[in-house]
């Protein structure tokens, strides 16, 4: 049976031409370019909250890391390198090459070097640490969103949420709808290039994991600021548009989580650059609303200014 350092050798040792030590010593040796601060994320997955035990190993190795990349382009920093610690049950050589394809493919597309992590024997989890350069200056910090601003949000939330509730049995979607929701759950893209871009034009900005009001309202709390959002404005992916059950659709895209989208804060005098900027990276880019003085609520309106929901208190994973 292949040995903890078998598996290190030839799984996860590639070549981290940028690194000034990669793999296989105590540490890495990293220097980031200069000017550039150092923008440094984990997120963790673990089998049975975050994914199914059983789920395919090519894709998992994608999330694991696609969940963090999200973090940095929602700092507006560029990803320059990766650590993985990884707990196996079992040393099970062709679900770890399946996971190393699927990890290292996303890495290489997103010019990330795996530079060390840790590899242990214990219940499926995998916990990626990403870092990244943003210039100091242009950081999209939560905390930086000013009444006033135009809010935005990269594609459209929801389909994520929409396939789990599938998966337990909530909904029965089909065809290229059901096609549609799990590839956004199981792979979703991060806005890696967005986010770069987005520099100098955004205020502020978050990815929306968890929710899109919940994750908004981490940006209104840390900015000491509310939100007007009108409802029509909300991108609706087909799948939520066309979803028999209209409750579950708006609950999943208001509340769904998963969704790896950027929601930014921008000033008004950007809105042209930033409709270019979707135009050139062809990224639906949709103003939902604005930023407003006040208590951190988020106001959501229809078209004749009836509220049609408000929310006061993000999502607790402990709740
Ligand atoms: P140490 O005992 O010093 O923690 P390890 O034996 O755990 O060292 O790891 C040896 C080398 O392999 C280190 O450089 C470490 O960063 C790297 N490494 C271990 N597991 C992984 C992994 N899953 N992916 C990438 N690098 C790893
Ligand atoms: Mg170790």
């Amino acid at each position: 049976m292949a040995s903890e350092f078998d598996i290190i050798r030839k799984y996860f040792t590639r070549e981290a031409p940028t690194a000034a030590l990669g793999v296989g010593d105590d540490c890495a040796l990293l220097q980031p370019g200069p000017g550039m601060l150092l923008a440094v994320s984990t997120d963790m997955l673990t089998a049975g909250s975050h994914f199914f035990p059983d789920a395919e190993p090519g894709k998992l190795g994608h999330k694991a890391l696609a969940v963090n990349l999200s973090d940095l382009a929602a700092m507006g920093a560029g990803p320059r390198w990766a650590t993985l610690a990884i707990a196996l049950p079992e040393a099970d050589e062709k679900w770890i090459a399946a996971f190393a394809q699927g990890f290292f493919q996303l890495a290489g597309r997103c010019k990330t070097e795996l530079i060390g992590g840790d590899t242990t024997r214990g219940p499926l989890a995998i916990s990626v640490t990403v870092m990244g350069e943003v210039p100091a200056e242009l950081a999209l910090r939560r905390d930086a969103a000013c009444a006033g601003d135009d809010i935005w949000l990269s594609g459209a939330t929801g389909e994520a949420a929409l396939a789990l509730a599938h998966l337990k049995g909530r909904v029965k979607l089909e065809g290229a709808a059901l096609e549609a929701c799990l590839t956004r759950l199981h792979t979703p893209e991060p806005r890696v290039d967005l986010g770069e871009r987005l520099r100098g034009l955004a205020r502020s900005a978050i990815d929306v994991s968890d929710g899109l009001l919940a994750d908004l309202g981490h940006v209104l709390e840390a900015s000491g600021i509310g939100a007007e959002l009108l409802w029509d404005n909300l991108p609706r992916a087909k799948a939520i548009a066309e979803c028999a059950d209209a409750a579950l659709a708006r609950e999943c895209l208001l509340a769904g989580g998963d969704d790896y989208e950027l929601v930014f804060t921008a000033p008004t005098s950007k809105r042209t650059e930033i409709e270019a900027l979707g135009k050139d990276l062809e990224v639906p880019l949709a103003h939902i609303g604005v930023a407003v003085s006040g208590e951190p609520v988020v106001r959501l309106r229809d078209g004749r200014g009836k509220l049609v929901s408000s929310l006061r208190k993000g999502f607790d994973h402990f709740a």
